[in-house]
């Protein structure tokens, strides 16, 4: 009866936070070198190191050769983060989907060694693998033997646990800034907190389901003109919402992430690579009914190129 009483003391002198959900940020593509408006590559790269180191938060990169990762700047702005502190890993020199009949396994690991050899000698390189497209490949052999090869050399899978579309934002921003460089672009910046955090809900309830517990997020961001604009904005909307900016390595500690699910064809966002691998269904059509707000569906690119679309952006 005492201990009874004491607990629920500390239940009613504890406020528990409603979500303790733990995120870390992850940004494709990098260093992404093609002309943009507003903010040229290097003052996007420049922004978004500033945005983070104010708020104390580690990203990982995943590096493409065929974004700029070939290149001495490219090289240079990609050393810059590994010195804040940041992590590099590989994304393919290529960005070639292993989905593709026309991708052979074997000029796929050879791709992704030449990714590979671009940053290895940087500081912060890591050894985690990012599927370009969450793509892991349309048949068992692709998919099983890259699975091998990643084992082989040590290297982990740089799963997501919560994907998003902000690089279709990212291009009508873009679009728009080419037409009318000094246009307003905090209708963009709204949308996008909305987009994320309509992502963000989605899976961590798939998340939820598919593993019967809680994990820590790893959310899928692009080196793009919208980060250099908007990337301190969406680190504070989630600590706004309650949620924890963990390392990436932390995340990825989770055995979650040591998953290679068997689904296929392989990849997508780790939720749902899982619920196919076990055969759980369902999940999407039920939490559209459940979810009927103005907002909660923009998870969907179609959704968030209609609200697109009805707003002018
Ligand atoms: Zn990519």
């Amino acid at each position: 009866m005492l201990r009874h009483l004491r607990h629920l003391l500390l239940a009613l002198c504890l406020p528990l936070p409603l979500s303790a959900q733990k995120v870390a940020l992850s940004l494709d593509d990098a260093p992404f070198l093609k002309p943009s408006p507003r903010l040229a590559a290097p003052a996007q790269h420049r922004a978004m190191l500033e945005a983070l180191k104010v708020r104390k938060v580690r990203a990982i990169l995943f590096v493409n050769g065929v974004n700029g990762g070939d290149t001495p700047e490219g090289r240079s702005l990609l050393r810059a983060w590994g010195e804040a502190g940041h992590l590099l890993a590989n994304h393919s020199y290529s960005h070639w989907d292993l989905n593709r009949d026309d991708v052979s396994l074997e000029a796929y690991e050879a791709d992704v060694l030449k990714g590979e050899a671009l940053i290895r000698d940087l500081p912060g390189f890591t050894k985690r693998y990012r599927y370009p497209f969450l793509r892991a490949g349309n048949t068992l052999a692709k998919r099983d033997g890259f699975y091998a090869f990643l084992a082989a050399r040590g290297d982990g899978i740089g799963h997501v646990s919560i994907d998003t579309a902000d690089y279709l934002l990212d291009e009508r921003l873009r679009q728009r800034l080419e037409r009318e460089p000094g246009a307003d672009v905090s209708p963009y910046r709204e949308l996008y907190l909305k987009h994320l955090w309509a992502c963000a809900r989605f899976y961590d309830a798939w998340s939820r389901e598919a593993f019967g517990r809680e994990i820590p997020h790893v959310l899928l961001l692009h080196s793009r003109l919208l980060n250099g604009l908007f990337l301190g904005d969406v680190v504070d909307f989630f600590r706004a919402k309650g949620w924890t900016w963990v390392d990436p390595r932390t995340a990825f500690a989770d055995p979650a992430y040591a998953r290679m699910p068997k689904n296929l064809p392989g990849g997508e966002a780790l939720a749902e690579a899982v619920a196919a691998e076990t055969g759980q269904q369902g999940f999407v059509k039920a939490w559209r009914a459940r979810n009927t707000g103005p907002d909660d569906q923009l998870f969907s690119e179609r959704r968030l190129a209609e609200r697109m679309d009805q707003l002018g952006l």
